[in-house]
């Protein structure tokens, strides 16, 4: 699949709630909640925020997987 931030090509995880495990080589590892995948169908995400964003929770939460749900998604 391509990764739902910079278009390049990224693995993906399917999760037990509907959410996916992306792993890409250039944004690192990030989830993606099933609400906001629906919401990915008809907006796009605002990449260099979100980057930022996924940036700053690793930091933040001392963790390699960002989470990208309805309370952190930034869009365009
Ligand atoms: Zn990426």
């Amino acid at each position: 699949m391509k990764c739902y931030l910079c278009g390049l090509d990224a693995q993906k995880t399917d999760e037990a709630n509907g959410g996916q495990l992306i792993e890409c080589s250039d944004c690192g590892t990030y989830r993606v909640s099933g609400l906001v995948l629906k919401e990915l169908e008809v907006k796009a995400f605002n990449f260099p925020k979100m980057r930022d964003d996924l940036h700053r929770q690793r930091q933040f939460n001392a963790t390699l997987v960002a989470e990208i749900n309805t309370e952190t998604a930034i869009w365009v």
